[in-house]
């Protein structure tokens, strides 16, 4: 499993970080999201695009991009999802209508929250679907979702300590992709900033 978390902190720092740059300083929010086969290797990715329409979450982004090509209908429940953040209600259900079977996020909806000063996907769960703390059923008929960072936690200790040095690089990143959103947040129009 060490190859499959290394391949996937490698889509972030080489796609995922740098394609959200772009996307950021058009007043879109950090989101992005990617679907990889079972070799991880890249179906298809997408960042945010709220400024075009607020239901393009990096998510719907990526899932529209890889609905294009029809054959992919019938691939779902061989790939794996991958998305930048905790995907939201609207994403986990745009998700599970797709097929999926897995979904690995990196950031949990607390750090969106407190780290991101983006707290609507905790809000929206509360008060549209009476969920607190975000508790939605992770293990469900549908799928199964995972934290990539709890589950880089259960790998051998040597294995953990060289993937903590690319898990370094990219809470960093984001710390920056972060702070440019939220200095170019003022001029959007996203209803949910
Ligand atoms: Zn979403």
């Amino acid at each position: 499993m060490y190859k499959f978390y290394d391949q996937l902190l490698n889509l972030f720092l080489v796609k995922l970080i740098p394609q959200s740059k772009k996307s950021i300083k058009k007043g879109n929010k950090i989101f992005s999201g990617a679907i990889i086969n079972k070799k991880n290797q890249i179906i298809t990715l997408g960042t945010n695009n709220e400024t075009l329409n607020p239901l393009f979450h990096g998510e719907i982004v990526t899932l529209n991009q890889y609905f294009k090509n029809k054959y992919n209908y019938r691939n779902t429940k061989d790939y794996i999802f991958i998305s930048s953040h905790e995907p939201c209600s609207l994403c986990l259900s745009a998700i599970t209508w797709s097929g999926f079977k897995k979904i690995y996020y990196f950031f949990p909806y607390s750090d969106t929250k407190n780290k991101f000063k983006i707290p609507h996907d905790l809000k929206i769960l509360k008060e549209v679907f009476k969920i607190s703390d975000g508790n939605y059923n992770k293990s469900n008929k549908y799928w199964n979702s995972y934290s990539i960072l709890d589950e880089i936690k259960k790998l051998k200790n040597d294995e953990i300590i060289k993937l903590e040095k690319k898990i370094k690089i990219i809470n960093k990143e984001y710390k920056y992709l972060s702070k440019l959103y939220q200095d170019n947040k003022k001029i959007n129009i996203i209803p949910l900033k």
